[in-house]
């Protein structure tokens, strides 16, 4: 088992394999493999975008695996999902003070986290009826990323 991870030696994978190793939790290839390419992804990732990235060039994982390694991910906090407006989820591995908010890309669909230095929220709290008390503010903006509004 050890001899598979190790064998997975990109500069990638050993950032994955430090985070895993921070949690004191066992180091599976799966787990190497599946954070690796969250970590390298420059928008947050569905599942079926994920296990293609996964296993290009490289051997299959099935697909319970994958959602048992993105349910670890995401219990140890490591991961985020955003629910897209198909309400597909997307899985990232941003290193992000949370809540934080999201960009959604209307015509590649991809999302990416924002950070939100919390200046907006405020000013929303402010535009609550008296006696209300928000709790949560969300902030999603759609529009194109900088790849699509090009021309
Ligand atoms: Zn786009
Ligand atoms: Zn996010």
């Amino acid at each position: 088992m050890s001899a598979t991870i190790e064998r997975l030696a990109d500069p990638r994978a050993s950032r994955a394999r430090q985070m895993i190793r921070h949690f004191g939790a066992r180091m599976t290839v799966p787990r190497v493999r599946v954070l690796a390419e969250l970590l390298d992804a420059e928008s947050a990732l569905t599942h079926i975008e994920l296990q293609k990235r996964v296993e290009a060039g490289a051997e299959p994982i099935d697909r319970v695996t994958l959602y048992r390694v993105l349910e670890w991910l995401e219990d140890t906090g490591l991961v985020h999902r955003v629910a897209g407006p198909d309400r597909v989820f997307h899985f990232s591995a941003r290193p992000i003070r949370r809540p934080h908010g999201h960009f959604r890309c209307v015509r590649c669909a991809h999302i990416y986290c924002i950070e939100e230095p919390g200046a907006l929220a405020r000013r929303v709290r402010a535009l609550l009826p008296a006696g209300f008390s928000g709790e949560e503010i969300e902030v999603t903006v759609s529009g194109r990323c900088a790849r699509c509004a090009s021309p």
